[in-house]
This record gives C-alpha cells, structure tokens and sequence, in this order.
C-alpha cells in the first residue's frame, strides 16, 4: 500500500488529536470525512487500506460509479455521506446509495426525500446545509430562516435532522475571509435547534472548526492530494 496515502491519513489524524486536545474536546466527537470526490481509484484504494471509514461524495452519479461499481465491496464496510448539492430528481438515488444527506436547504428537497425514504425503505440521517454567508450562488437556508425551516421539517414533514452543515465564503486570510465568525454562528444555531451535530471545517480550516464545536469535517485535498 501506498506510505504516501497512509501518511497523510496519519498526519491529519494527528492535527485532529492536536485540535481536539487544545479545545479540551474528546477525539471520539469528531468524525473525519475523506472526502473521495475525483479522486483517483488508486488513492480511494490506499485510502480503503487504511483505518478510515467514512467517505463523503458530492455528485450523485460519481459516487454511484465509484461506491456501486468500482469500489462495491468496500461499501458495506464504510459510511457515506453525501455533502453536494442534492437534486429532487435524484432523491431516490441518493437515499438507496448513502447513509447521511448533508444537503437538505429546502422545502421541495424535503418533499422528494420523504416520498424516497416511503419508496425505498431507507433513512439517512439528514444535516441542513446552512448558507452562513448568505452567498447568492451557494445553497444553504439562510441563518435567519433556519428557526423556521426546522420547525417545519418536524411538524410538517416528520424529517428530524441531526446536524448542520456550512461552507463559509471561500477567499484568502489576506482578503479578509475569515470562517470563525461562520463556524460560530453555526454553533449557535445549532444549539438553538436542539440540533447536535456540526458538520464544519475542510483542508484549510478544520482545526478552527474543531475549536469552535465541529462534529463532522470534511477533509479532501489534505487526505488525498489535489483533485483531478
Ligand atoms: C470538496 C468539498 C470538501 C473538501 O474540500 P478540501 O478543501 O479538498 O478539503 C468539503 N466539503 C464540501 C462540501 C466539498 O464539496
């Protein structure tokens, strides 16, 4: 197997143990996403040799081909958790193929994923995405509506989220992007909701997250390498 896969899991398990001990947190309440996103077969495979086990995809169709075909019997041994933007028309494809939706951002999804759950017998466990930058190109309930949208997914839907899920502004520190005010307000929500888990943090910034409260990150670039 790979050393270069196998060191790079090793060295992000590593600043994970780092983070979790200067926030005075336990690493068990922090899940590590490697997020397989065009990756190449021969990283997911080294990935695979290692210890980790929850993989997080973005596109429907990609994860389908890697998780159902080429990869299909790692499947059963690992979790899979869907962080990409999430048609209706793939609702049902996507809750036969993955354990955990981080994507729900509006009221239309959460129709199609009810009819899907009804359809195909399966339950994943549902993050809101929240857009804490309120980025008109970005999906996410806006921080001022998610008070409101929760309590619809309970009452109207029957849909009870376990988490929320960010993605702050992209940008550099130099120009002024700063995710704690992000990862913060995420927090807050959350605690307001009764909601437990916070999916926050990638290559760049999970330490951070980890400091203000992350349950969940998603590292893909600083696990794998740079993306195809
Ligand atoms: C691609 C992606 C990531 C991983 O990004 P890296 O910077 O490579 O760690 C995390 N979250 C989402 C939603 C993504 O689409």
């Amino acid at each position: 197997m790979s050393t270069h896969i196998s060191q790079l899991h090793a060295n992000i398990l590593d600043r994970i143990t780092k983070a979790a001990k200067r926030a005075s947190r336990s690493i068990d309440d922090i899940c590590l996403t490697a997020v397989s996103k065009q990756q190449a077969d021969n990283r997911i495979k080294d990935m695979l040799a290692t210890d980790q086990s929850v993989f997080g995809e973005n596109k429907v169709q990609e994860a389908q081909a890697r998780w159902r075909e080429r990869f299909a019997d790692a499947r059963t041994n690992i979790q899979l958790r869907m962080i990409g933007p999430l048609q209706t028309n793939k609702a049902v494809a996507a809750c036969k193929l993955f354990d955990v939706i981080e994507t729900l951002d509006r009221e239309k999804l959460a129709k199609a994923l009810v009819k899907a759950m009804d359809k195909t017998g399966r339950r994943p466990e549902l993050f809101i995405q929240v857009n804490t930058g309120e980025e008109q190109q970005k999906a996410g309930i806006a921080p001022h509506e998610l008070d409101t949208f929760v309590k619809n997914m309970r009452t109207v839907y029957e849909i009870y989220p376990v988490g929320l899920m960010c993605i702050p502004p992209a940008g550099t520190l130099i120009f002024g992007h700063a995710p704690s005010p992000h990862f913060a307000l995420l927090a807050k929500l959350a605690k307001r909701n009764g909601i437990k888990n916070l999916s926050m943090g990638m290559s760049g910034d999970f330490e951070t997250a980890i400091a203000l409260g992350a349950t969940h990150i998603r590292v893909g670039s600083a696990l794998f390498g740079k993306r195809n």
